[in-house]
């Protein structure tokens, strides 16, 4: 993570989900399109990753969590984030629910909607599968994010997808808080309210 200190405008990815929806293995997965079978499920790793998007060469920090509480820490990763990648498996309708929660409280965090992928992992399991693919674009479409179904063990060119897709809406939503921007409706609410305390204090 960075230090405060250097200006990094790198985007900065974080993968939220229950445990087990295979979080670590698509990350793995987009970073280097293998797939390992076991990861340490405690493991929180931030990984710095150049890649290709677009044809042109780009760096984006993944930050890789572990568990599922949501204590101070997982606030401070929030607010470092810059868009989230949500994932559930399709074989497990609590993991869907927790997309929803974690959503919910990613917009708290932040105080808006923040930018976001959905990802249902494991299709692999037809057999095991219990969330259909129209829930998850529902879903997708409540939370106004793109929606991928992959599956990290078959390798399906999805992942590369979803990554991307959020790395450029991230990249677009930066290039635009670097405009000069109009006056923020924040400021302008508050030069309303000074002037009605002006007024009321000079007796008008
Ligand atoms: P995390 O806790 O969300 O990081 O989940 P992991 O990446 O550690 O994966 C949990 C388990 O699910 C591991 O045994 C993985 O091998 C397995 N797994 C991950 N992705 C897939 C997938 O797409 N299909 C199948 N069948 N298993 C998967
Ligand atoms: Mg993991």
């Amino acid at each position: 993570m960075s230090n405060g200190k250097t200006k990094n405008t790198d985007p900065r990815l974080v993968v939220l989900g229950a445990a087990g929806v295979g979080k670590s293995a698509v990350v793995v997965r987009f970073m280097t399109r293998r797939f390992i079978w076991e990861y340490d499920p405690t493991l929180e790793y931030t990984y710095k990753h150049q890649t290709t998007v677009d044809d042109e060469m780009v760096t984006m920090e993944i930050l890789d969590t572990a568990g599922d509480d949501f204590s101070n820490q997982r606030e401070g990763q929030i607010r470092w984030g810059d868009g989230f990648v949500l994932v559930y498996s399709v074989n497990s309708r609590d993991s869907f629910e927790k997309v929803q929660h974690i959503k919910r409280h990613l917009d708290e965090v932040k105080k808006t909607n923040v930018q976001c992928i959905l990802i249902g992992n494991k299709t692999d399991l037809h057999h095991e599968r219990n969330v259909t693919t129209s829930e998850g674009e529902h879903l997708a479409a409540e939370m106004a994010c793109a929606f991928y179904e992959t599956s990290a063990s078959d390798g399906s060119p999805e992942i590369v997808e979803a990554f991307h897709e959020l790395y450029r809406e991230v990249k677009r939503r930066k290039a635009l808080a670097g405009k000069p921007r109009r006056r923020s409706s924040a400021q302008q609410v508050k030069q309303v309210i000074s002037k009605v305390l002006r007024g009321i204090q000079s007796g008008s």
